[in-house]
């Protein structure tokens, strides 16, 4: 086992288990990294604990006191971005360049925190003679962090800092798929200076999140991941009058019309479909093909054909993933789709327990298929005909999803009606991947989220806070 086996931790303090555990393996070669606890209801009772008893002090410090430390803590993600990158490659198995693209984004979402004392200047007004109101935004309190496998490090990163610098504490209960990045960041956190109890790492399953769920003393919650998981947790959370936000699955739709410029749109979707192995929730699934774009097409599959496995193609996340994915394209190929590039069957040399698929084009995809509307979350582009940019925008919004959507073109009405037409929350016009820079928010519609906001960017601070409203009159 290359690292220790994990503890939660708890109260500024590594707590082994009591419980069982379960290996967390690598999928770049299948070694097995550690070990990660499973944790049990009273293991999360010792958490809540202590970050109950930490928010009453942590939530009187000043906003500035409490940026003081994720000033330090982003300087750390800097200067740890190396090792961060190596361990995020090593449990997810994306590559390691894109390992440190997710440190270099959690950095930036970091600094928006820092930037809070700017973005929440309180307002006062005297609204009759002698009689001033004003505002602020109190903390909640002990509020949890629920994340997925495919970006151990980014995703987390859309709510500690945010969550903490406003003065809540946290539970945070990363993938048990992937725990290792986690775990490095409550240390760092530690090392800015974060005080003991602020923020607890409870690592597990699906227990440990329906405990969190149910605990009374949980305020509020963001969860990420799949969207059958988010809708539960959403209706768990809300049953026990939590404020929650649920972040589910997608089925993006790219639209490439005739006139499109064809390097730049090959590139981008090849990038889009088959960047971090497809399991991204921004990745393009399905490129919609208006009109004569084979010339379009016959790009696409040169430059994915480029993307080799083990070198600038990462693993998917285990062999149970892989095998799904295998399944999606055989169905496909089954029921009409014409494999133009196929990626089952794929090894790495020296890495031969790794879980690798290969890039994977599929033309001629229908609506009917079960790959046109299922979350394959592999390096599978599927293309599916059109005639005209009415049809196109009409499948994409037949998708129950609504993370991303990108329209490619070069004629400045096409973009705009596509603009205004499509139905999601993340709108790419020659963009394969438009996730927003902060502090525009990151947030989709329909099936790909439940609850109200974005979950992270200025709407964020809306939710982490509850508003306390003051009059004041002062009698001479
Ligand atoms: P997942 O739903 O299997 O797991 C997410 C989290 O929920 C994990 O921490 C896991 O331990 C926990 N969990 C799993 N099953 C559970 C259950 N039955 N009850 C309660 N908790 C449970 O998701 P994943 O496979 O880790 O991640 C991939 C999914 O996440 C994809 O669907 C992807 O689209 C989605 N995702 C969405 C966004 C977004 O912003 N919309 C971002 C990243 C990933």
């Amino acid at each position: 086992m290359k690292y220790a086996p994990l503890a939660n931790y708890i109260n500024g303090n590594a707590v082994p288990t009591s419980g069982t555990t379960k290996d967390v393996i690598s999928p770049v070669n299948g070694e097995v990294l550690s070990t990660v606890p499973l944790s049990t209801e009273a293991e999360l009772e010792a958490a809540v604990t202590a970050a109950k008893a930490a928010f009453a002090s942590w939530s009187t410090q000043t906003l500035r006191q409490r940026c003081d430390v994720f000033y330090r803590y982003r300087n750390l993600l800097q200067d740890n971005l190396d090792e961060l990158s190596r361990i995020c490659h090593e449990e997810n198995g994306k590559t390691i360049g894109e390992s440190k693209a997710e440190v270099l984004k959690a950095i930036e979402l970091t600094e928006l925190a820092c930037s809070l004392p700017n973005l929440v200047a309180g307002e006062t007004l005297e609204v009759s003679p002698g009689f001033d109101c004003s505002i602020q935004q109190a903390p909640l309190g002990v509020v949890s962090c629920i994340t997925p496998f495919n970006f151990p490090i980014m995703v987390p990163h859309w709510t500690i800092p945010m969550a903490l610098a406003l003065g809540n504490t946290m539970i945070f209960k990363p993938s048990e798929q992937v725990p290792l990045s986690g775990a490095r960041v409550a240390e760092l956190l530690t090392q800015a200076g974060l005080p003991d109890g602020v923020f607890n790492v409870v690592h597990g399953d699906k227990q440990v999140v329906q405990s969190i769920c149910n605990h009374a003393d949980v305020e509020a919650l963001t969860f990420v991941g799949s969207t059958p998981v988010a809708k539960t947790v959403y209706a768990q959370a809300t049953a026990t009058y939590k404020r929650a936000l649920a972040m589910g699955g997608a089925k993006n739709h790219l639209i490439v019309m005739p006139d499109a410029d064809v390097e730049h749109t090959a590139a981008n979707v090849a990038a889009s479909a088959c960047g971090c192995a497809g399991q991204r929730c921004m990745a393009a699934a399905t490129m919609v093909a208006v009109g004569e774009v084979d010339h379009i097409v016959e790009q696409v599959v040169n430059q994915s054909r480029a993307l080799v496995p083990g070198e600038n193609l990462g693993a998917v996340i285990s062999a149970d993933a892989k095998a799904r994915i295998e399944n999606f394209i055989n169905e496909a190929e089954e029921q009409g789709a014409s494999v133009l590039l196929d990626g089952r069957n794929t090894t790495v040399e020296g890495c031969e327990n790794g879980t690798y698929v290969g890039p994977t084009v599929l033309d001629n995809v229908t609506p009917e298929m079960n790959i046109a509307s299922a979350e394959v979350f592999g390096p599978v582009l599927s293309i599916i005909r059109t005639g005209n940019l009415d049809e196109a925008i009409e499948l994409e919004n037949a998708s129950p999803y609504g993370n991303a959507a990108v329209v490619y073109t070069q004629d400045g009405q096409v973009a705009r009606e596509f603009t205004d037409r499509a139905s999601a929350g993340m709108i790419g016009v020659n963009v394969g991947v438009p996730v927003p820079r902060e502090p525009f928010g990151f947030g989709g519609w329909n099936d790909s989220r439940f609850g109200v906001g974005d979950i992270t960017g200025r709407g964020s601070i809306q939710f982490w806070t509850q508003s306390k409203k003051i009059t004041s009159h002062w009698v001479e």
